[in-house]
């Protein structure tokens, strides 16, 4: 399969897709898991992921753009798909056309929802967005009252769900993660004061799957943990979840470099001793970070060697000192190779970020092979 595409991939694992999707389903008993695919689905590539969702079951699926939930429209997807970024007032009627669910972070944006959908004569499906302690959108939920009261008197958007979302779920200190759902929690008291039945409620993401089960209420939106990476160091790994991606190449080619002679732009790697350089076609093009210039390692058959020299657009040249390697061998980026394992966190720490930018960072000139 990696003969006909370029030597340097990605491979998915739906298998893997599957495991998570289920480990997820079972620690969050009856609450309903919506798969987040934003980003190209954490870079493992949307339609394809959005699709085997589908089929594993998934009732819904939430993205960040209108231009994401539209390509799985495209592509098929019939699920109810909710948009959770803001919105221009001018997207609305795309929304209405796609029979998508739109996320209502004021009540401005809501009465605007309301009559695009009575003039073109449609049911809008809306989730209330109430902000807990995040201050990015939605009502804050000290006002969120005047929002919920817009809310019942709409005759065009249907209120199908009502959520919040946490800063800091992840974090060793779940204090402020506990703030943010009582605050979500006496919100919804509005629903009970009135007798009436709330809509969908929502809050957890993965961080809060993992480590505040009180949070799940009747949906769940698990993004990074459904790809098998855990959203934080420090937060408790209760579910097992095991990577879904894989970041392959293969040497291109070998030479032997001469003691003190530099390798790479501005000559920042050099050795005191003659060695053995191969090049890997995978740059900062694709999304292999410049920061792991001289910091990052890969495998190649099943032992780690440094990435040497600074990494370029479309290459990087890896010290293999005395070992064997040939043109065509394969090279593990991220993954596993044999013996030896690179983690997207072991990738996020010599970048000096988080995994979540490692995955979603993987440009789309990779190819996407799906296993
Ligand atoms: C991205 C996102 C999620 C999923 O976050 P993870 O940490 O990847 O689980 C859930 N809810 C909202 C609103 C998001 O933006």
């Amino acid at each position: 399969m990696m003969d006909d595409v370029r030597p340097t991939v990605v491979e998915v694992s739906l298998a893997r897709l599957t495991e998570n999707f289920r480990a997820i389903q079972a620690a969050v008993g009856r609450a309903t898991v919506m798969p987040i695919v934003k980003s190209n689905a954490y870079g493992h590539g949307l339609v394809p992921v959005g699709r085997h969702l589908a089929g594993l079951g998934a009732t819904s699926l939430g993205v960040a753009l209108l231009e994401e939930a539209v390509a799985l429209r495209e592509a098929g997807v019939t699920l109810p798909i909710l948009v959770m970024g803001g919105i221009l007032g001018h997207q609305i009627p795309i929304f209405l056309r796609h029979g998508l669910t739109l996320t209502a972070s004021s009540i401005d944006k809501l009465r605007q929802i309301d009559e695009a959908a009575r003039e073109l004569g449609v049911r809008a499906k809306v989730h209330l967005k109430v902000d807990t302690g995040m201050e990015r959108i939605g009502v804050h939920y000290y006002n969120a009252q005047g929002l919920l009261e817009r809310a019942a008197e709409c005759r065009h958007a249907v209120v199908e769900g009502i959520y919040s979302h946490f800063a800091n779920a992840d974090a060793d200190d779940l204090g402020s993660a506990r703030v943010q759902l009582e605050r979500f929690l006496e919100v919804l008291q509005w629903y009970d004061k009135r007798g009436v039945r709330p809509p969908m409620r929502h809050m957890a993401n993965s961080g809060a799957i993992l480590q505040l089960p009180e949070s799940y209420l009747d949906l769940v939106r698990p993004g990074i943990l459904l790809f098998g990476v855990y959203p934080s160091a420090e937060v408790r790994r209760t579910i097992p979840v095991r990577p879904v991606l894989s970041w392959k190449s293969r040497v291109v080619y070998f030479k032997v470099v001469r003691p003190d002679h530099p390798v790479s732009y501005g000559s920042t790697w050099r050795s005191d001793h003659q060695v053995r350089i191969v090049t890997i076609p995978v740059g900062y093009g694709d999304g292999y970070f410049r920061a792991l210039s001289n910091t990052a390692q890969v495998a190649i058959r099943g032992k780690r060697y440094p990435v040497v020299g600074r990494v370029c657009m479309d290459q990087i040249m890896v010290n293999i000192e005395w070992d064997s390697a040939y043109n065509g061998d394969p090279v593990v980026l991220l993954g596993t190779d044999g013996a030896a394992t690179i983690t997207c966190e072991d990738l996020a720490g010599w970048a000096g970020t988080i995994p979540y930018e490692i995955l979603t960072n993987i440009n789309t000139r990779v190819p996407r092979v799906y296993v």
